[in-house]
């Protein structure tokens, strides 16, 4: 738990060397601290050492940890498979959801958004690895699908999302990157105001930066190995 602030120091530090790498202002990049599988006082010594933005996969793990740390103003991100009978939590209780891959789970949750809190910022996750992977939309639906979520009222579609697959090729994870990157610039030249590119994690983001990340999304690097699930 000591380590979590040196971590965090060392990280922020890497994000700055890529973002001088990439020749872009440090703040165009946002550190995502994915939490999942770690308890609430992790999250508290990462908010101790000043980070704001914390991410979870799983439902209700994040809830339970939200409840521990009401005394904390956090944003919190959902990044995880979503499944229908779970988006009202998530509409209810997280600031953005990164992984939204279907039409109906995007009008639940602008239905189910809570009229007291501000639209829910979401992301589309695109599959840009093909066989290799089974979660995001495939590229080809995924112009229809954001066009359809810009016009739901409680959503605010922010850009895209994606997780390829792990690969020690560094060319390759750029390539991926690139595609998502490509994607993003299309949607905005059709007229969706798109301002995120949420990719890159603790094995990759230095590519993800050189290719445009916006929110990079860190576990590993700042809290340790996950023991297997
Ligand atoms: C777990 C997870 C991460 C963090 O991965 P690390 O390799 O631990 O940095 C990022 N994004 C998503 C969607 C995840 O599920």
């Amino acid at each position: 738990m000591i380590t979590i602030p040196a971590n965090l120091q060392a990280l922020n530090m890497r994000i700055a060397a890529a973002c001088a790498a990439a020749r872009r202002a440090p703040a165009t990049v946002t550190l995502l601290a994915v939490t999942k599988t770690w308890p609430a006082s992790a999250v508290r010594a990462a908010a101790e050492a000043g980070q704001r933005a914390f991410g979870e996969s799983y439902v209700q793990e994040a809830l339970a940890k939200q409840a521990e740390l009401a005394d904390l103003a956090l944003e919190w991100h959902f990044i995880g498979p979503l499944q229908s009978n779970k988006t009202r939590p998530v509409a209810e209780h997280f600031a953005w959801v990164h992984s939204v891959e279907r039409l109906k789970i995007a009008e639940r949750l602008s239905d189910q958004r809570p009229a007291h809190l501000p639209p829910l910022n979401v992301c589309v996750q695109v599959n840009v690895s093909g066989e290799s992977s089974k979660s995001g939309c495939a590229p080809a639906a995924a112009a229809p699908l954001c066009q359809a979520i810009a016009a739901l009222p409680r959503l605010r579609l922010r850009g895209l999302m994606a997780i390829p697959e792990p690969t020690e090729d560094a060319n390759l994870a750029r390539l991926r990157f690139a595609v998502l990157r490509e994607m993003k610039e299309t949607l905005v030249a059709e007229g969706l105001a798109l301002d995120t590119l949420s990719m890159g994690m603790s094995h990759d983001l230095e590519a993800a930066i050189m290719e445009g990340a916006t929110i990079v999304r860190v576990g590993t690097a700042i809290f340790g190995e996950r023991s297997a699930t």
